[in-house]
């Protein structure tokens, strides 16, 4: 019998949540149901990350978890990255698993789920010319602020990274499909528009770019915020820059990695920028957008990275002023070229060094979040705070700012921002804007 009630865990990036309310979206419209917290689901789909090891191992362990007191199991579908770096290895490794689908596949899954309960054990990590996009429904329920993948894949193949290989070449959905997917979201309730991408700035439709897509999303009545993620330094265009001086509804946000301070490690991962061309970038958006919060990735203890490498990515982090970031300790990813290069670093050289960056990003962090104490800006309410009658929202520059209020998600508020904390912000609200 198909099974009636599913659960969805997602992993890793923002591109995977989407994925895995699009997977919710598909197995609703064939009956299925959401199980409530805490019931047990019939189906449960892992939506796996295998950017560093650590999250490839986690799936592994979780489908250990799902066997039952009674020693029964919930029929299990792996989808993912790690489904699609492993494919049908998947299953020798863990034999509970009932289904393995692939992240341009995910499409197949109520078809996959039905060939399993008929006792199949269906694999798919096909990347067809089809487009995955074209078999879902049309999106409905939506949150204030919705993801919405606008490109896919990569084609940079920094010497790290597993993408180019499990999202496969990068690709840019059309335009008019991403304009009707946003009026649909916006329908649904969305108020905030998350575009997502590998390496968003890259999306292009024949010759016009990102920034193009920003102008045709901002004509949307009622959407009110456009913010988009995660961006690649060489595909910074100066149009897409000059953008973020024009486009009121664009918000004054910028994820940029850089992932090292130092030239030679740059060169070493097959980064296209160097520092001085990274920070002509930041340069210019500054310019452009005075009060954009920049944010960027940093991996520490790539094979090779000396403590004066090491004291440049530091250099650079104090030269940037970063609003937050996020660092990462180098993970071997089979396949990459990285993994087999000489001098791998040492994991205790690598906590010491991840301690002290992010030691470094938080006084960061909190300069940046203090000097916004006393400003008055409009909050985009997103979800109850853990306090009764407190509410979290966002502010234009992504803090989370947290507000006692009787407003609702989805509610815009006038507010003051009076306390600043190193994560988030206090604020006190002024009036409502109408929606
Ligand atoms: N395309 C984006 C770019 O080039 O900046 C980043 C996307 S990647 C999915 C997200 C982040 O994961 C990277 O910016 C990098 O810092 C980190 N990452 C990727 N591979 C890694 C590895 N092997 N070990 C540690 N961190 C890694
Ligand atoms: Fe990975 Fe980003 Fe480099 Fe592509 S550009 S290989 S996604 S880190």
């Amino acid at each position: 019998m198909n099974p009636k009630t599913f659960k969805i865990k997602s992993f890793g990036c923002q591109m995977n949540v989407y994925d895995g309310d699009r997977m919710a979206e598909l197995l609703t419209a064939r009956g299925m149901s959401a199980a409530a917290d805490g019931e047990d689901a019939e189906l449960v789909v892992l939506n796996t990350c295998h950017i560093r090891e650590k999250a490839a191992e986690k799936a592994y362990s979780d489908v250990g978890r799902l066997r039952r007191e009674d020693g029964s199991k919930p029929l299990i579908a792996l989808a993912g990255c790690v489904a699609q770096a492993e494919g049908a290895e998947a299953r020798r490794r863990s034999p509970m698993i009932d289904i393995v689908v692939g992240p341009q596949a995910y499409h197949r899954l109520p078809e996959m789920v039905a060939e399993a309960v008929r006792g199949a054990r269906p694999v798919d990590t096909d990347m067809p010319a089809i487009s995955k996009f074209d078999a879902f429904p049309d999106r409905r329920r939506a949150n204030p602020s919705s993801f919405l993948t606008v490109q896919e894949g990569c084609d940079k193949f920094c010497t790290y990274c597993v993408v180019p290989y499990t999202r496969g070449a990068e690709i840019s959905r059309p335009l008019s499909d991403i304009v009707a997917e946003a009026h649909a979201l916006v329908d649904g309730g969305a108020r905030e528009i998350v575009l997502l991408g590998q390496n968003v700035n890259a999306w292009t439709d024949g010759d016009r770019g990102l920034a193009h897509l920003i102008r045709a999303l901002a004509r949307i009545d009622g959407l009110e915020r456009i913010r988009y993620t995660t961006s690649h330094p060489a595909d910074m265009t100066d149009e897409l820059i000059a953008a973020h001086g024009e486009v009121e509804k664009l918000m004054p946000y910028l994820h940029l990695p850089v992932q090292s301070g130092s030239n030679r490690i740059l060169k070493a991962m097959n980064r296209s920028h160097t520092v001085e061309t990274y920070l002509a970038t930041l340069e210019k958006m500054r310019a452009a957008r005075p009060d954009v919060a920049l944010s960027g990735d940093f991996i520490v203890g790539f094979p090779g990275e000396t403590d004066e490498d090491f004291q440049a990515t530091l250099n650079i982090v104090d030269a940037v002023r970063y609003a937050s970031a996020y660092s990462f300790k180098y993970s071997a990813r089979p396949g990459t070229p990285a993994a087999t290069m000489e001098d791998q670093i040492p994991r205790e050289i690598m906590d010491d060094r991840l301690q002290r960056l992010q030691a470094r990003i938080d006084e960061h962090q909190l300069a940046f979040n203090r000097s916004k104490t006393g400003i008055d800006t409009k909050v985009l309410i997103e979800r109850k705070g853990r306090h009764e009658g407190q509410m979290i929202g966002r502010s234009p520059w992504l803090q989370s700012v947290h507000i006692d209020t009787d407003a609702e998600p989805g509610d815009m508020l006038e507010v003051t921002l009076i306390a600043a904390g190193d994560r988030s912000m206090a604020g006190a609200v002024r009036q409502k804007v109408a929606a």
